[in-house]
């Protein structure tokens, strides 16, 4: 089944990217793995899947200490300043930074393992109440502000778009962020780069490439609904 998913979604990428003019090779994929099991994982690294997603820290570090080290790992959900340590020389990229403090910590952690980390800015593009993320008008300071870190990259933007019934109801979110990334890479901001927008879920990655994503997030379309009973 995963063979077929992936292959699937691998489909429509690739249509979606000759309907934007974009090419294939500046979308990255990552395969969300959160709730399964890390035998599914297993499974998904030897059909070739070098990346995945996790949204929880304890969950990130489990499976990474048990697969294959040539894996690499995105932080992608909301973190917490505490368990910072437990996956700064772990992930290749945190995709949830929405807070100066938040940086401040992975700064400092990241000194101590003498590493640069690469992060994204989490935008919270539709306002919704319910989500994390910097809200549009406070972005450009925040960004300002963690630009004064030393070891700390950032390297682009991300959203979560609202869920909705029609995929093209998002187009809006993603052409927003963006214009946002464009604005702020025009500011020119010492370590800030912004070439990477990390945007687009099962149900509307499509229309995310359509409209620039590099990084799209993929969970139910490639190892199917998650159950969360005993999570
Ligand atoms: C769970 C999750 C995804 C994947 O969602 P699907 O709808 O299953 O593709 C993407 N991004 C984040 C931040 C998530 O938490």
């Amino acid at each position: 089944m995963l063979k077929e998913n992936l292959k699937r979604v691998e489909d429509k990428i690739t249509a979606s990217c000759e309907r934007s003019g974009r090419n294939r090779e500046d979308v990255t994929l990552i395969a969300v793995s959160k709730t399964k099991p890390v035998e599914t994982l297993q499974e998904a690294y030897n059909i070739g899947v070098r990346v995945f997603g996790e949204n929880k820290v304890q969950e990130l570090v489990e499976k990474y200490e048990i697969l294959p080290k040539d894996i690499h790992w995105h932080m992608i959900g909301h973190l917490q300043r505490n368990k910072v340590k437990y996956i700064i020389d772990k992930v290749d990229l945190i995709h949830s930074v929405d807070s100066l403090r938040l940086a401040e910590t992975i700064d400092r952690e990241a000194k101590k393992h003498n590493l640069t980390a690469n992060i994204l800015i989490e935008v919270n593009v539709a306002g919704e109440d319910s989500k994390f993320g910097v809200p549009p008008e406070e972005l450009e300071t925040l960004v300002d502000g963690i630009s004064h870190f030393s070891n700390i990259q950032v390297r682009g933007l991300m959203t979560i778009a609202p869920f909705v019934e029609n995929a093209e109801e998002n187009r809006a979110v993603f052409a927003r962020l963006r214009k946002l990334s464009v604005d702020i890479a025009a500011k020119n901001i010492d370590n800030v780069n912004m070439g990477l927008l990390s945007m687009g879920m099962t149900n509307d990655y499509e229309v995310a490439i359509e409209e620039g994503a590099t990084i799209i997030r993929v969970g139910t379309g490639i190892f199917g609904e998650r159950d969360y009973t005993y999570v």
